[in-house]
C-alpha cells in the first residue's frame, strides 16, 4: 500500500515538473518589475504594460549592471549617460497616448531601450543621438535584436529630423532649459510632446499641439542628463 503510494505521489511530481514553465531569472525579475513598479503605481495602458513585458531590458544595459536591469532606478550606461527608470520610461510612454499608426521621435537614443518600448506600440521610430559611439550601439544592438522600424541617426536632437517630421509624438530623453523650437515646428497638429524641463530643477512636462496652440501640463519632477550640443550655446546667448 505504502509503495503504491509513493509511486503515486511521484508520479504527481514528476508530472507537475514537466507543467511548469522554466522561465529565466530575467523573465520572472521583467514581471515583476512590470507588477510592483508599473501597474501597482498607477500605468494601465496595456500597450505600454505589454511592451515592458515583452522588452529584455536586462540586454540594454552594459554587463556588470545586467543583475540590476529590473531595479527601480536608473543605471549607467556608458560616456556618463543613464538608461532611465522603468516607471519613468512607462509613464512617459503612456503619457504620449500612442497609436499603432503614430511615427515618434526621440532625443537621446542612448541603449536603445526606450525606442525598443516605443517601436512595438508605433509604426515607425526615429530616434537621435548626440554621443556617436552610444549611437552605434544602439543602432548595432536594435539591428541584432530585430527591431526593424526603429532608425537611429547620430547628430544632435536640437535639429530634429526635417525630413522624417512630421511625427504624431515627441520624447526627449535628456533635459534641455527649453523645448527647442525646430522640434514643435516638427510635431502634426493634435500631436503630443513629452520633456524633462529644467536644469537643476526639472520638470517632467507634456505639451499638446492644438490648432497651432501649444497646451502645457507639468506632470511630477524628475531627475536627467542636460541636452548638450546647441541648446548650450542658445541659452548661454
Ligand atoms: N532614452 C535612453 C536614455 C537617455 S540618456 C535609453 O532608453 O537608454 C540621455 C541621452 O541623451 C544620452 O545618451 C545623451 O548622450 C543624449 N543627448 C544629450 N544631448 C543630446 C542632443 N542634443 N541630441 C541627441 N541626444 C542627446
Amino acid at each position: 500500500m505504502i509503495v503504491f503510494l509513493l509511486i503515486f505521489l511521484y508520479s504527481l511530481c514528476s508530472n507537475n515538473k514537466t507543467d511548469k514553465e522554466t522561465v529565466s531569472w530575467q523573465t520572472v525579475a521583467r514581471r515583476n518589475m512590470v507588477q510592483k513598479q508599473i501597474i501597482e503605481r498607477g500605468i494601465t495602458d496595456t500597450s505600454v504594460i505589454n511592451a515592458m513585458l515583452s522588452i529584455e531590458r536586462h540586454k540594454f544595459v552594459p554587463k556588470e549592471y545586467e543583475n540590476n536591469a529590473y531595479a527601480d532606478y536608473p543605471l549607467p550606461i556608458g560616456e556618463e549617460q543613464t538608461i532611465s527608470q522603468p516607471y519613468v520610461v512607462a509613464l512617459m510612454t503612456e503619457l504620449l497616448a500612442l497609436n499603432e499608426t503614430d511615427r515618434v521621435l526621440e532625443i537621446g537614443t542612448g541603449s536603445g531601450y526606450q525606442a525598443a518600448i516605443l517601436s512595438i506600440i508605433v509604426k515607425d521610430v526615429y530616434t537621435i543621438e548626440i554621443v556617436p559611439s552610444l549611437a552605434q550601439s544602439a543602432q548595432e544592438r536594435l539591428k541584432d535584436m530585430g527591431f526593424t522600424n526603429v532608425h537611429v541617426k547620430c547628430g544632435d536632437g536640437f535639429l530634429g529630423w526635417p525630413e522624417a517630421a512630421p511625427f504624431d509624438a515627441i520624447i526627449i530623453t535628456c533635459a534641455p532649459p527649453e523645448v527647442p523650437q525646430l522640434l514643435i515646428e516638427q510635431l502634426t497638429e493634435g500631436g503630443r510632446l513629452i520633456v524633462p524641463l529644467g536644469s537643476d530643477f526639472q520638470m517632467l512636462t507634456l505639451y499638446k499641439k492644438a490648432a497651432d496652440e501649444l497646451q502645457k501640463t507639468e506632470i511630477v519632477p524628475v531627475r536627467f542628463v542636460p541636452m548638450k550640443g546647441l541648446i548650450e550655446e542658445k541659452s548661454n546667448e
